[in-house]
């Protein structure tokens, strides 16, 4: 069966992110089951799932809490439509969602992946400023490399050069403010002062500034510290620059509270939710919004103001039921005090492998860990090499699915990773940069 899979995965699939000639030059990996913390491959072979399935796992897999809910939900109805008609998982999980979520944000507006969530409330932050007069209001400003998701308004607020460059032609203006690689230090204070030049200067024409509190993930875990996002967020709605959070990955415990922008202490106007929020099951995105902006959009019919968006799966019952019991889990099982100990867990764990000769710099935050590879003597890989995808690569045979961004190795499980989980996942890691040498 394996193999005939494995020949129909090279014959007919086309994955995301994938250079083929790479691709078919292995045996794909196929996993067929799951079980808490692990994936089982089609060979009976286990892993440390050590980047929960792509960032979303929360409570491990086949939780029998979260199957239950799924499955009492499919009893009812798997899915109906929020255009023209709604339903209870809907309801209440935006109940939910504006109990936790930073003060003000009390509007729900449902799709399902980060980059559509980012997408809605881009249009919202521009429509919202037509809407108010301010007509030169058309550019948006985000943080050097960030990453807000691959459709088109979604990669022009962002800035990956790698991954956008081609479609450049296709993409509005937006204006990248200098963002650090680690919080705290001489480099956040001159990116600080860079970036409140560049907002200032273009402020009267920015509609709004997107930014991934605390950690830029897809960027390669870079950090910056609660001031420096603080600073540039009151600084850019001083100047009438409406605030987009883009919680994608930090949100739901990752950064050890349950949004990032509780610890930069600024609530946004809109809130941008998707990857862990149906725990790592179901594709479900939210993007949440401030009564102020929804009054925006409140008309007749004839007058043309609502928001001309929504998708077919918006708001879908199947993940809203899973997404609840997630948020219920999250309360029963005190997750959060639990990323406070595997965060102490980790960081033993991680000082062993800071001796490694090619390792030359680790960041974590939460769960959120990048390990920056490079030569003995400090400078980078030849890209060519493929060092961190040979290593991610390596640490499979060791026991564990990881998933590199370049060279810098991604750590980011399931927030119910044991301790002695996490210190395997760091050993492995150790055993694979030993095996690559
Ligand atoms: C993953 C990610 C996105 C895009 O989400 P998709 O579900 O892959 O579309 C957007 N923003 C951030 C910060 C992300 O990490």
């Amino acid at each position: 069966m394996n193999h005939d899979l494995a020949a129909l995965d090279l014959k007919h699939l086309w994955h995301p992110f994938t250079a083929h000639a790479e691709w078919s030059a292995h045996d794909p990996l196929i996993i067929v089951a799951a079980e808490g913390n692990t994936l089982i491959d089609s060979h009976g072979r286990r892993y440390l799932d050590g980047v929960s399935s792509l960032w979303t796992n929360v409570h491990g897999h086949r939780h029998p809490d979260l199957d239950r809910a799924l499955i009492d939900q499919l009893a009812r109805v798997a899915h109906s439509t929020l255009l023209g008609l709604t339903h209870p998982p809907a309801i209440e999980l935006a109940v939910q969602l504006v109990r936790r979520a930073p003060a003000g944000l009390t509007r729900v507006f449902y799709s399902d992946n980060g980059s559509t969530a980012v997408e809605v409330a881009v249009k919202i932050a521009f429509q919202a400023q037509q809407h108010r007069g301010e007509g030169r209001r058309v550019k948006f400003a985000g943080l050097s490399d960030a990453y807000h998701g691959d459709t088109l308004g979604a990669v022009s607020v962002g800035a990956i050069p790698e991954f956008h460059a081609i479609f450049r032609p296709l993409l509005f203006d937006a204006i990248a403010l200098p963002a650090p690689t680690t919080p705290g230090g001489e480099e956040e204070e001159r990116c600080l002062v860079a970036a409140l030049r560049l907002l200032e200067r273009h402020a009267a024409e920015l509609a709004a500034f997107v930014y991934e509190p605390l950690v830029q993930g897809a960027a390669g875990m870079k950090m910056h510290s609660p001031h420096f996002v603080a600073t540039i967020a009151r600084a850019a709605r001083e100047l009438g620059v409406l605030l987009i959070a883009d919680e994608v990955a930090v949100g739901f415990g990752r950064t050890g509270t349950m949004f990032a922008s509780e610890q930069v202490g600024v609530a946004p106007d809109l809130l941008c939710i998707a990857k862990g929020l149906a725990a790592g099951y179901l594709p479900l995105a939210a993007t949440l919004a401030t009564e102020r902006l929804f009054d925006d959009f409140v008309a007749e019919p004839h007058a043309g103001r609502q928001l001309f968006h929504g998708h077919t799966f918006s708001g879908n019952p199947l993940a809203c039921a899973v997404a609840l019991e997630s948020l219920a889990l999250f309360d029963r099982n005190d997750v959060l005090a639990r990323v406070s100990r595997l965060g102490a867990a980790f960081d033993e764990a991680l000082a062993d492998l800071r001796t490694a000769p090619t390792v030359h710099a680790i960041r974590r935050k939460g769960v959120m860990i990048g390990i920056d590879l490079r030569r003995p003597d400090g400078e980078p890989f030849d890209p060519a090499m493929r060092y961190g995808h040979r290593v991610s690569m390596a640490s499979r045979d060791h026991g564990a699915i990881i998933r590199p961004l370049g060279d810098t190795l991604i750590l980011n499980p399931p927030l119910s990773l044991r301790d002695d989980e996490a210190r395997r996942l760091v050993d492995i890691v150790g055993e694979a940069l030993s095996a690559v040498g």
